[in-house]
């Protein structure tokens, strides 16, 4: 959704990869960029990036508007990452410390942190490891009841012990990455999910390869 305002951390890659992924499963999909002045396409599901503080405030008054929250409650399925995991939650606050209602899909709030995180993000979501990068001002807290999406390993997520929520078919992170390319196996779960598919054949892919390189450094690096 929205390239020109939710793009500037490169997660519309994870379009790239999803789409790749079915297609080379044979599953026949259609990646569609909606711009600003689009209308809201119709969606099994709805990638929403990071973007800047203007540009994520102006998202919210966008898919407010398209009444989006009427395809999640129709059971479409979400992966944000980032801004989009702030804009998913009852209030999110940016520039200065003001704070901002946000789509009240999940409930989370996102405060102003004393300092910005930027740097590599390293989790486990059930324990499958997680890697990405964040770079954010924000902290987020979820609800009692709201699951997160992983736990923290290495950086800070929503609070340095969480990162992230799931509730239902939404799905958030704060991992960049873009996170879908960095972590495949979190790609065809996002596509299971999303279209009701049973376990997907393996693929071999550079993508697939460099993950195991990388949970193997990660592994050697813990260990020394
Ligand atoms: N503008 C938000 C923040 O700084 C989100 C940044 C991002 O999407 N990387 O917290």
């Amino acid at each position: 959704m929205y390239p020109e305002l939710l793009g500037t951390y490169g997660d519309g890659g994870n379009g790239l990869v999803l789409s790749e992924r079915a297609r080379r499963r044979g599953v026949d999909v259609e990646l569609v960029r909606a711009g600003m002045d689009d209308r809201l396409p119709v969606g099994d599901v709805y990638l929403l990036g990071g973007g800047e503080d203007g540009p994520q405030r102006l998202a919210v008054a966008l898919l407010r508007e398209a009444e989006f929250s009427k395809h999640v409650d129709d059971g479409a399925m979400v992966f944000a990452v980032c801004a989009g995991l702030q804009m998913l939650g009852t209030s999110f606050s940016v520039q200065g410390d003001d704070q901002y209602v946000g789509l009240g899909l999940v409930d989370a709030v996102t405060t102003r942190a004393p300092a910005r995180a930027v740097g590599d993000l390293v989790t486990t979501v059930e324990g499958i490891t997680m890697v990405g990068f964040e770079n954010h001002g924000g902290e987020t807290t979820i609800g009692a009841g709201v699951k997160p999406f992983a736990s923290v390993v290495h950086g800070r997520g929503n609070d340095g012990r969480v990162d992230g929520f799931r509730s239902g078919r939404i799905w958030a992170t704060y991992a960049h990455g873009p996170v879908l390319a960095l972590n495949p196996w979190l790609a065809d779960a996002v596509l299971v999910e999303a279209l009701g598919l049973g376990e997907l054949a393996p693929l071999d892919s550079v993508a697939d390869r460099l993950y195991e390189t990388r949970c193997q450094a990660l592994m050697k690096r813990s260990a020394d």
